[in-house]
């Protein structure tokens, strides 16, 4: 398998290439040549473990690393989890780290229960093996920078600490990550891992990180890689559990097809779904929800993607207005024209704003669609399912449960998957405005972590600050 840039100015390149550039050298996203086609072997996989059936969908798109070095790599990314015993009602009978659990008129695919409880480490455990695996090959050195609006910089931090011949600089935006997810970020004191808070938005984050790749011979000098969900290898690991959830849901329930509701702030994670039914696993429906940082569920119901405020909300890890996966979609929706995707780019960069044609029907896109819930929403989504169902849920996951309660999905005959995104207990604060009791959401991982000692960096908001300091260190 070879992968090419959304902008059309990479030669086709191998798989461990692609992880190790990240973002494309033309300032694009990376993607396969195709998508396999795997109808035939649903069946088959149906039957698999996570951890087997992690290894059949990542070989189809790693074919440059040999099998039983591949199957060493996501044996041990997924043996840092938290496995939970299978519910009784179930036929798949080993212990799981992608749990389904039907509650109320809908299926909650949870993915916290990784080292940092958020459904980052799926991808991020893989991808710090992948890295010291590739980089144990050459000798070579790499240093990792990383924009996060939370969850990314902690799962990053977990993947990656105490890695030969990797360095891990991380930038949160000061003030605006909740305090559970400092403190899983800044109480990481290996000599390998340094935390900037960066006095501005997510945004401003990224932008940087954005600016330090596109300056190629800085991030030749100083080996700079990246793990954002530009990484290709990140959206890999997610199409697993779209495939994973889908069948525990169908041998649940009968159906036969499944949809899917994902709580959505870069487009990554809700990416992997799509690439999943391209793939050819049956999703009548794949639903993206926004919080009030709405650029995605506007642009589906307009077709105009334009720039609005970042506004801080009670699910932060989606407060993001620049989705950094669109571009992926875009490229695919332009039938792989890269010449289109440069001409939108370049509109976006213009004028903060780029429209793209419907078809016939009136619609952009057969599968994806989206919807938007506010913090009324997602509070009064939290209280009541723990009211009536006794189920706790973390604000993102209640943005994706409102946004399918209020789409009517459920009503439409196929089973919906709402993908759980975060344990509860990382945001606390929320938790205590929906249900008047902020010490129902307890971890033990979490509760570990109070009063430990920490280490950060703050730095202005300005890309010159950030490569000095970078560079000083590398
Ligand atoms: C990162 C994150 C999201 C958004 O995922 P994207 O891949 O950026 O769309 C949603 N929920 C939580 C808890 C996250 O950490």
């Amino acid at each position: 398998m070879k992968y090419v840039s959304t902008r059309g100015g990479v030669a086709p390149i191998p798989f461990k290439e692609a992880v190790m550039m990240g973002l494309a050298r033309d300032g694009g996203l990376l993607l396969p040549e195709s998508f396999p086609d795997v109808r035939d072997r649903l069946a088959d996989w149906a039957k698999l473990s996570y951890e087997s059936l992690a290894f059949e969908v990542v070989r189809l798109f790693a074919d440059d690393i040999p099998a039983d070095d591949l199957r060493a790599i996501v044996r041990k990314s997924y043996a840092t989890f938290s496995p939970v015993p299978p519910a009784p009602d179930q036929a798949w009978t080993g212990p799981e780290v992608a749990p389904v659990r039907p509650v109320g008129p809908v299926h909650v695919l949870e993915l916290f229960h990784g080292p940092t409880l958020a459904f980052k480490d799926f991808a991020l455990q893989f991808l710090g093996n992948l890295f010291e695996y590739v980089l144990g090959e050459g000798g070579r050195e790499l240093n990792v920078v990383v924009a996060t609006s939370g969850d990314t910089g902690s799962a990053a931090i977990h993947g990656l600490r105490g890695r030969k011949g990797v360095r891990v600089f991380v930038l949160h935006p000061a003030g605006r990550v909740s305090p559970v997810q400092e403190l899983q970020m800044t109480s990481v004191l290996d000599d390998n891992v340094f935390n900037i808070a960066l006095a501005g938005t997510f945004d401003d984050a990224q932008r940087i990180v954005k600016g330090l790749f596109s300056d190629l011979p800085f991030k030749d000098e100083h080996r700079l890689g990246a793990v954002n969900s530009i990484n290709w290898a990140r959206v890999l690991a997610q199409v697993v559990y779209y495939f994973y959830g889908a069948f525990r849901t169908m041998e649940r329930t009968g159906a036969k097809e499944v949809s899917f509701v994902v709580p959505t702030g870069n487009f990554g994670d809700v990416f992997a779904g799509y690439v999943a039914a391209r793939m050819g696993l049956p999703v009548r429906r794949l639903r993206l929800a926004t919080n009030e940082n709405d650029i995605l569920s506007r642009f589906f119901a307009s077709g105009v993607y334009s720039l609005g405020r970042v506004v801080p909300t009670l699910s932060p890890s989606m407060d993001i207005q620049i989705a950094s996966n669109f571009e992926r979609w875009l490229f695919l929706h332009a039938g792989r024209d890269a010449a289109q995707v440069r001409a939108w780019m370049d509109a976006f960069a213009k004028n903060g704003s780029l429209e793209v044609p419907r078809a016939a029907d009136g619609s952009l896109d057969a599968t994806l669609c989206a919807g938007r819930a506010d913090t009324a929403a997602t509070l009064e989504t939290i209280r009541r399912f723990h009211a009536d169902f006794g189920y706790l849920m973390d604000p993102h996951t209640a943005v994706g449960v409102s946004v399918a309660l209020a789409s009517g999905d459920a009503a439409g005959g196929a089973p919906v998957v709402c993908l759980s995104t975060a344990h509860p207990a990382k945001f606390p604060d929320a938790i205590g405005r929906a249900t008047g009791d902020a010490s129902l959401a307890t971890e033990p991982r979490v509760e570990a972590l109070k009063g430990a000692p920490t280490r950060k960096f703050p730095l202005p908001n300005d890309l010159r600050a950030v490569a000095d300091f970078v560079a000083a260190r590398t």
